[in-house]
C-alpha cells in the first residue's frame, strides 16, 4: 500500500527549491533511476520527460528543459509510478505536479477544455459551469428525503459531500440517490451541504493550479466549520483523496470516509437488507485515488460479493495494476489534446480489458467513470452489452423494497 501523508512538503505554493532542501526532497534524490515508474506510467512512450528522466535532469541542473516540454501535461495522476517506486518517492504527491505547475506556467497555450474546467470551477465552484443554485436539485428525484444541513439546523452523524459530477452529472446523480436510498436502509443521520457545497478541488491541486485550489479550501473549510457533524462522507475518490491529503495541511482534522469502505465497515448490517438477487457477471474497475493511493482494493469487492446473484470476475490489470481511466489530474478535461496528439484515450483502453472478461457490468467506484467508460464503449466494438454501473447503485438496486 501506499504510503499515507506525512509531512509538510504538500502544500501548494511549494518551490521546487523548498522540496528538494526537505526530507522527502532528498528522498527523491535518493531515486536509484530503475526506470519502473517510467516503464509503469500508462502514458510513458508518449512523453519525452517520463519521471526517470525528469529526476535524473534535475540531478544534473537541466530541469528547465523539462519545464519547456509539455511531458507532464500527459501525467493523469494515475498513481502508479509513485505506487511502484522501489525507493518509496512521492512522484505524483510531490515532485510531478510541481513539475506540471512549471509546466503550465511556460506552456504558451494551456489546452481549451482544461482552462474551461478550471475557470469553471473557479467561478462557479463545479467544473460544468452550473449554477450553484442547482446544486441540490437531484434531491427533489431522490426516492427517500436527503436533508440539508442549513434547514436541519442540528448537529448530524454523517456530513455527506456530495460533490460535483454525482450533483449535476445525469448520470452522476444515480449515483447520489443510490447512496442516499442505502443511507435510509441503515438509518444512518446524515445531511448534504445543498446548493453552500462546492468542488473539493483536487483536480486543481494536481494539475497544480494553486490559486484555484487554496479558494476552494478555505470556502469550504469555512463551510465545515459552520456545522457539527461527526464524519465526513463522500462518494468522489477525488475528494477523499483531497480531504485526506491535501485539506490537512490547511487546519482540516474531520473524519473522512470514502462511501465504498463506509458501507463495506457495515457489511453485515447491509447484508440483511440485499434481498434482491442480480444475476450479473460483474468486473470491477479500481479507481486510482481509492486503490493505490488509499488502498482500498477489497472494500469495493466484499459489497458486490454481498449482493446474491453476482459473480465477480477479474481483468487482467486489477487492483495495483489497475489501468487508470485518464480523468484524473486534469485528464477530464484533455481527451481533445490526447487525441490531436495521438494518443489512445484509456478509458478506452480499460473497457477493451473489461469486454474481454464477458462481464454484463463494468463495475466503478468513482464519478468520473460512469461518462469515461460510458463515453469509451460508444466508439469500442462489442458484440456483447456491457453496462456501467457504480458500486452504491448495484448495491441500491439489491436493497428490498
Ligand atoms: S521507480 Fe523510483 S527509484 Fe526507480 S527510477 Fe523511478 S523514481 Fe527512481
Ligand atoms: S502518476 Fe501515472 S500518469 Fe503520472 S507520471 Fe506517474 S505513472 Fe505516469
Amino acid at each position: 500500500m501506499v504510503s499515507t501523508l506525512e509531512n509538510e512538503v504538500c502544500s501548494i505554493g511549494t518551490t521546487l527549491e523548498t522540496v528538494l532542501a526537505t526530507p522527502e526532497g532528498r528522498r527523491i534524490m535518493s531515486c536509484i533511476q530503475c526506470g519502473t515508474c517510467s516503464g509503469t506510467c500508462p502514458y510513458g512512450e508518449h512523453m519525452e520527460f517520463t519521471p526517470r528522466r525528469i529526476i535524473n535532469m534535475l540531478r544534473r541542473g537541466y530541469i528547465d528543459e523539462v519545464f519547456k516540454s509539455d511531458s507532464m501535461l500527459r501525467c493523469v495522476a494515475c498513481y502508479s509510478c509513485m505506487a511502484k517506486c522501489p525507493r518509496g518517492i512521492r512522484l505524483s504527491d510531490v515532485l510531478l505536479p510541481l513539475v506540471k505547475e512549471q509546466t503550465l506556467i511556460n506552456t504558451p497555450e494551456m489546452p481549451a477544455e482544461l482552462q474551461k474546467g478550471l475557470q469553471n470551477t473557479l467561478r462557479y465552484g463545479n467544473p460544468m459551469g452550473e449554477s450553484s443554485r442547482k446544486r441540490a436539485q437531484w434531491t427533489a428525484t431522490s426516492p427517500v428525503k436527503v436533508p440539508i444541513m442549513a434547514e436541519i439546523q442540528r448537529p448530524v452523524d454523517v456530513l455527506w459531500f456530495v460533490e460535483c459530477y454525482t450533483s449535476y452529472y445525469a448520470r452522476g446523480q444515480d449515483n447520489s440517490r443510490a447512496v442516499a436510498r442505502l443511507f435510509k436502509a441503515l438509518d444512518v443521520d446524515f445531511a448534504i451541504l445543498g446548493n453552500e457545497e462546492k468542488c473539493a478541488g483536487d483536480c486543481g491541486q494536481l494539475t497544480w493550479e494553486s490559486g484555484l485550489f487554496e479558494t476552494l479550501t478555505d470556502y469550504n473549510m469555512e463551510i465545515f466549520r459552520k456545522y457539527r457533524f461527526n464524519r465526513i462522507v463522500t462518494g468522489d475518490p477525488h475528494a477523499y483523496n483531497a480531504f485526506r491529503i491535501r485539506y490537512p495541511l490547511y487546519g482540516f482534522d474531520y473524519v473522512v470516509e470514502h462511501t465504498t469502505p463506509f458501507f463495506a465497515r457495515q457489511i453485515d448490517r447491509l447484508k440483511l437488507k440485499l434481498k434482491r438477487p442480480l444475476n450479473y457477471t460483474v468486473t470491477y474497475h479500481d479507481a486510482c485515488c481509492l486503490g493505490r493511493r488509499a488502498g482500498h482494493f477489497e472494500e469495493p469487492r466484499q459489497l458486490l460479493h454481498a449482493i446474491p446473484g453476482i459473480k465477480l470476475v477479474e481483468m487482467t490489470h486489477n487492483r495495483v495494476n489497475a489501468i487508470c481511466c485518464g480523468g484524473g489530474g486534469g485528464g477530464m478535461w484533455l481527451d481533445t489534446y490526447f487525441k490531436q496528439k495521438g494518443m489512445e484515450r484509456l478509458s478506452e483502453r480499460r473497457v477493451k480489458e473489461a469486454i474481454q472478461t464477458g462481464a454484463d457490468v463494468l463495475v466503478v467506484s468513482c464519478p468520473y467513470e460512469i461518462s469515461r467508460f460510458e463515453d469509451a464503449l460508444k466508439v469500442v466494438p462489442h458484440d456483447k452489452p456491457i453496462l456501467v454501473r457504480d458500486v452504491m447503485e448495484l448495491l441500491a438496486e439489491a436493497l428490498e423494497d
